[in-house]
Parts: structure tokens; C-alpha cells; sequence
């Protein structure tokens, strides 16, 4: 297994003391359909703020609808979603709530990152530039300080000497460490992974998966959809087993994994492992 790459300066550093806490997610009661496709249903989860929660299921089962929900990408149909009690979607004032206008969703999405599966890096900015883009233009940093920011998280990343490279000139596990390092420069609150080792060569997903397990001890609360059980048994206080937009189970990845409750979750981990 590849070396860790960020141990040299984990929690305990000035970064990590830096977090802004928080980042419990509350999702209540959520339903979505598109048209008549019910891609969740009645998904009821409560993460704590820090902890480490990985969603599995098959494809198509509406984990990654439900990331981007969290993300204020999708609408829900019915329930809620809240971080720190502040509701995704909507302002609320006295007894009122109003739909937020694009410039709030904005400024809410800056509590939680979100890493895609494809990196979804910008192909014609330098890594720098990638990282520095969002601090100035969302958080209002200086050229400088978002620079110092940017070369810090590179190096957390193990990747000091790749500042000035493109993209493309980069493995995909450098790429998505870039990316990691890049959703991390707007300091969230809470960390949303999507299959983020999913495109990669197997060669190069033991150097993903270690970013994340240091980020695991950080206090961001995560929350991953990943395939790599044997990852999600190692980092996850838990696990959620999600079929048809469904919550089936949840439970420690002892429990979920070693004593599934339900047939359906104990046919999907026995294909899958
Ligand atoms: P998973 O991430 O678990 O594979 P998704 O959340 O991507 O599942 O998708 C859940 C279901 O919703 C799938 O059947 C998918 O085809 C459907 N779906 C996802 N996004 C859309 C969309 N924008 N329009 C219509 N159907 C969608
Ligand atoms: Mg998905």
C-alpha cells in the first residue's frame, strides 16, 4: 500500500484547529422523483458532525441524487435536508420560509464540498489555479493568501511539486487529490465524496483512499459512496445501505457488513466483495 500522504502535518495543525466545527447533516422524510421514477423515498438520516459515514448500494438506487441534494444541486420533493439546522433550499424568517435566490445558494454551498468521481477539474488552469479560483472569488482572499492556502493543501496532498502542472499532465489519483485539495480551500463543513475512486487504475486508488482516511480524522464530517468496502469497513463509523431510494440499513460497518438484517444488503456485499 502506498504511503500516506498528508500524515506529515495531520490533525492537530493549525489547519485542522481551523475548521469551522459542525456540519451535521439532517435529512428528514426526503422524497424525489423524476416524473414518475421515485429515485428516493422517505430517506431519513441524521450524520452527526465529524463522524464518517459511507452510503453503498447498487447503481441506480439514488445515492448520488441524494449527495447532490445535500449539495443544493437537487430539489426534494418532500421532507427536508439541514446543516446546523439551516435548511437546504430556504431562508427562514420568524415563521416564513423563503426559497433562497442563486447568489445565497452559493454563498450555503461553500459549508460543503463535493468530489466527483471524474475530478471535474478546469483543463486550461494550472493546479494552482484550480485551487485558488473559488477562496478568491467566493471567500474574497487575496492572490496571496489564497496561493500560501493552495500550496499548503497541496503538500497535505503530496503533491508540493505539481502546483504549476495542467491537469492533464497529472495521473488520475493526482488529479483527484487535486481536486480533494481544491473542494478543501473553502474550508466546508462537510465533505461529500462520489464514487471518487471509482474511474481511477487500480494502482492509483490506495493514494485516494489515504487522503481520505487522514481527512476522516479531521473533524469534517464525511460522507462517501464508495464501492471499496473493505475501505468503508476501516473509515466509517457507518454504513448505509441504500436499494431503490431506500434506506434498507444502517448500522456500524461491523453490523451492516458481518450481521446484515436484511437479505437484500447481505446479496449486495457478498457481489461486491
Ligand atoms: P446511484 O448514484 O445510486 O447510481 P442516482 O442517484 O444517480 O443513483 O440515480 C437514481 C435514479 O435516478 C436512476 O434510475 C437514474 O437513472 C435516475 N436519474 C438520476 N438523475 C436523473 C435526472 N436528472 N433525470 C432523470 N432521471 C435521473
Ligand atoms: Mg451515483
Amino acid at each position: 500500500t502506498p504511503a500516506p500522504v498528508i500524515r506529515a502535518r495531520s490533525h492537530g495543525s493549525d489547519w485542522a484547529n481551523s475548521l469551522p466545527g459542525g456540519g451535521t447533516v439532517e435529512i428528514r422524510g426526503v422524497t424525489k422523483a423524476y416524473g414518475d421514477l421515485v429515485v428516493l423515498e422517505d430517506v431519513d438520516l441524521v450524520i452527526p458532525s465529524g463522524s464518517v459515514t459511507a452510503i453503498i448500494g447498487p447503481s441506480g438506487s439514488g445515492k448520488s441524487t441524494l449527495l447532490r441534494s445535500i449539495n443544493h444541486l437537487e430539489r426534494v420533493d418532500r421532507g427536508y435536508i439541514a446543516i446546523d439546522r439551516e435548511l437546504i433550499g430556504y431562508r427562514r424568517e420568524g415563521d416564513t420560509l423563503y426559497e433562497l435566490k442563486e447568489r445565497e445558494v452559493l454563498e450555503r454551498r461553500t459549508d460543503v464540498g463535493m468530489v466527483f468521481q471524474n475530478f471535474n477539474l478546469f483543463p486550461h488552469l494550472t493546479v494552482l489555479q484550480n485551487i485558488t479560483e473559488a477562496p478568491i472569488k467566493v471567500r474574497g482572499l487575496s492572490r496571496g493568501d489564497a496561493e500560501r492556502l493552495a500550496l499548503d493543501l497541496l503538500a497535505r496532498v503530496g503533491l508540493a511539486d505539481k502546483a504549476y502542472a495542467y491537469p492533464r499532465q497529472l495521473s488520475g489519483g493526482q488529479q483527484q487529490r487535486v481536486a480533494i485539495a481544491r473542494t478543501l480551500a473553502l474550508k466546508p463543513k462537510v465533505l461529500l465524496f462520489d464514487e471518487p475512486t471509482s474511474a481511477l487504475d487500480p494502482e492509483l486508488v490506495g493514494e485516494v483512499l489515504d487522503v481520505i482516511k487522514e481527512l476522516a480524522q479531521s473533524g469534517i464530517t464525511l460522507i462517501i459512496v464508495t464501492h471499496e468496502i473493505g475501505f468503508a469497513r476501516e473509515v466509517a463509523d457507518r454504513i448505509v445501505f441504500m436499494e431503490q431510494g431506500r434506506v434498507v440499513e444502517t448500522g456500524s460497518p461491523e453490523q451492516v457488513l458481518n450481521d446484515p438484517q436484511h437479505r437484500r444488503t447481505a446479496d449486495f456485499i457478498a457481489k461486491v466483495l
